[in-house]
């Protein structure tokens, strides 16, 4: 029996606890697991039996969340790991080694720029950017050591929703994998499995948990990539000398990539999430599509009094009649176009630092996916890093500023911002 987004957001992965009956997921917060016998303990650490051996690898509690994540976005498996910025290095550790490359949007989270074109240096990997609105650009940009195409489903800071099924069917005529971030649109909003992507990668830390609460992250498999036909997926199709040659797609199939994120990335990366962030994530989720809805409602009413306030130059909300992305949601992101969008000011940089300070209501933090409103003034912190052509090209221009729409009353949060902009000047 299939059943509806709602119940599955409550109920996937958990049951109660065959122990004590216990009807919410407990926290098992242990370390460790006692064998059966000397054979149970050889049989789990072979990959011959699938069991709980050591909480660096698997948890009770984390392996909920990770079946309600993998079934909420339609996938094979996921693995559950420390942040947002831990599933991205996860996701392309099976994929990559030296001299490889990935192909990603520029429109993309600021730390994930900063990860994609500094730091993944330091391990021989490195990355193109380009546009991809632009599909020549794309092809043009992958050559043989092409490992994966990344993207964001809607993109951060808000305001740009990902051509998914163009971008797919580019990976595919490449035969590579599809990355794509659904951290802003969350499984509620957009399936990007659906839509071809071969591995979703999300921050748990926003809209799934949804109260700033946690630092989580989750890969997701579609379990339909056929990681042995091009011969350029070695971790996954070819043995494994630390498993005795085992190969992973072949003894796993479409878990291969799961199987492997554990046995190996975990084991070896050590990037785990913790049993209690987990369930703090499984008890957010329970309401993802109640508090989504109301994201993009209020999201809706305040980027439309924007839109027509004269201090404002521009907004850009997928969501508005006059975003040029407004099409993209009716087949992308057909629940909405999330909770984010941008503001840019007509006064410029220093008006932009007022209106922040001015705000009630409205928290000036790095975070996103509340259910408090929160904004950030990207160019002066997340995105200062960046060059101002990247920031321009990122949605985060020195006249612009973020907004993450809570769950609030969106009449307080208009006259919050309308108190602010005055201010602004
Ligand atoms: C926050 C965020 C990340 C990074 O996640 P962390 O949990 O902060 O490591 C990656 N992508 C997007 C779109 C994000 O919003």
């Amino acid at each position: 029996m299939t059943h509806g987004f709602d119940t599955l957001q409550v109920h996937a992965g958990a049951r109660p606890d065959p122990a004590t009956g216990a009807r919410q997921t407990p926290i098992y917060q242990t370390t460790a697991y006692v064998f059966r016998d000397a054979d149970h303990a050889a049989a789990l650490f072979n990959l011959q039996e699938v069991g709980y051996i050591y909480s660096r690898l698997t948890n009770p509690t984390v392996a909920a969340l990770q079946e309600r994540v993998a079934t909420l976005e339609g996938g094979a498996g996921a693995v559950c790991v420390s942040s947002g910025h831990a599933a991205q290095i996860m996701a392309l550790f099976p994929l990559m080694g030296p001299g490889l490359n990935i192909v990603a949007s520029t429109r993309l989270y600021g730390g994930t720029i900063t990860q994609f074109s500094q730091t993944i240096k330091r391990f021989g990997w490195s990355c193109s950017f380009v546009d991809f609105d632009d599909p020549a650009a794309i092809e043009g940009a992958i050559d043989e050591n092409t490992r994966a195409i990344f993207c964001e489903s809607i993109a951060n800071p808000g305001g740009y929703v990902t051509d998914l099924d163009a971008v797919a069917a580019i990976a595919d005529r490449a035969g590579l994998p599809l990355i794509v971030d659904n951290t802003s649109a969350t499984p509620y909003l957009c399936r990007p499995i659906e839509h071809g992507a071969t591995l979703v990668v999300h921050s748990l830390t926003k809209y799934m948990t949804g109260n700033g609460t946690v630092t989580g992250g989750a890969v997701v498999d579609s379990g339909k990539f056929d990681w042995s036909a091009s011969g350029k997926f070695p971790s996954l199709a070819d043995p494994e000398p630390a498993y005795h040659g085992l190969k992973f797609h072949e003894t796993f199939g479409g878990l291969a990539f799961t199987f492997h994120s554990i046995a190996v990335g975990l084991r070896d990366l050590g990037m785990t999430m913790n049993p209690q962030g987990a369930h703090y994530t499984l008890m957010g989720i329970e309401t993802l599509s109640l508090r989504m809805q109301k994201h993009v409602e209020n999201a809706v009413r305040v980027a439309s009094w924007l839109e027509n306030h004269p201090a404002v130059a521009q907004v850009t909300y997928a969501g508005l009649p006059s975003s040029p992305y407004n099409d993209r949601v009716a087949r992308i992101c057909p629940n909405g176009a999330g909770g984010l969008f941008t503001v840019a000011l007509k006064g410029g940089y220093e008006s932009c630092l007022k209106f922040v300070d001015g705000l009630e209501i409205f928290s000036h933090v790095a975070n996103l996916g509340d259910a408090r409103s929160l904004v950030i003034h990207s160019a002066s912190t997340t995105h200062r890093q960046l060059s101002e052509e990247q920031q321009i090209a990122a949605g985060a221009a020195p006249n612009v500023v973020r907004i993450s729409i809570g769950i609030e009353d969106p009449d307080d949060l208009i006259a919050d911002l309308d108190q602010a902009l005055k201010n602004a000047g």
